[in-house]
């Protein structure tokens, strides 16, 4: 396919994995449910970003994914609108816990995290809580109780509640590490290694990341299968 091999020089994309699959470059290519392409398209996106275009296919085919690409490329609804197909797949109940878990370094990343899995899943009626430190944990805990298909979280405010018992990651099967560098940078490798142990093996996991140094590239040996590389210029 020519035109999406182009696409990959123009956007500086290289992949590394096997039989990856080629950039959805349009909206529509992805095959994304009505509902869910007319939220892109209130929000006022015409195209897929590189990241988005690349990560997608890979993601749909359940394959673990390490995406290496600057700030405001577009990686949140890269690892998002995916993780809506997943629940829906699965069809959890989310009272029983989310299926679906995000980590995230700080409390503005999450709640902005938060807020994205809120506008466009809404009309996927998929919920989202967001647990994070500085802010009392009591309606963490309560919105965590009446049931959530996402949590998104800070590692060490997630901690706290597991220890509390007051969650349960059991039913996680699509794991994201978000802003993996600045999450081991600020020291939470323990804190990650701790809750990775609480979800399943049998699971889909994402890192995204901006840079790509050697202690990320370790954790990623640890937490990821066979997971397909996709760069977007020439970050290292
Ligand atoms: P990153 O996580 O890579 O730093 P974000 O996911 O925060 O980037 O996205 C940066 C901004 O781009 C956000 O305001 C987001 O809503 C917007 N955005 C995401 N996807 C698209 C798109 N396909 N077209 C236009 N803007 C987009
Ligand atoms: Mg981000």
């Amino acid at each position: 396919n020519l035109s999406a091999e182009g696409y990959r020089r123009r956007h500086e994309i290289t992949v590394t994995g096997d039989e990856v699959p080629l950039p959805l470059t349009s909206f529509e290519a992805t095959g994304f449910p009505a509902e869910i392409l007319r939220e892109v398209h209130n929000a006022g996106f015409s195209s897929p970003t590189p990241i988005q275009a690349q990560s997608w296919p890979i993601a749909l085919q359940s394959r673990d994914i390490v995406a290496i690409a600057k700030t405001g490329s577009g990686k949140t609804l890269g690892y998002l609108i995916p993780g809506f197909m997943h629940i829906k797949k699965c069809r959890n109940d989310p009272r029983l816990g989310p299926t679906v878990l995000v980590l995230s370094p700080t409390r503005e990343l999450a709640t902005q995290i938060q807020d994205e899995a809120v506008k466009f899943g809404k009309s996927s009626r998929i919920s989202c809580t967001c647990l994070y430190g500085g802010a009392p944990k009591g309606p963490q805990l309560k919105e965590l109780d009446r049931g959530t298909d996402i949590v998104v979280a800070t590692p060490g405010r997630l901690n706290d509640i597991l220890e509390m018992r007051r969650v349960s990651l059991n039913q996680v099967s699509y794991l994201v590490l978000d802003e993996a560098d600045r999450m081991l940078d600020m020291g939470f490798e323990p804190q990650i290694r701790k809750i990775v142990k609480e979800v399943p093996a049998r699971r889909q996991t994402l890192m995204f990341t901006a840079t790509w140094p050697k202690e990320v590239r370790k954790i990623a040996a640890d937490l990821l299968v066979n997971p397909v590389q996709v760069n977007i210029g020439n970050v290292d």
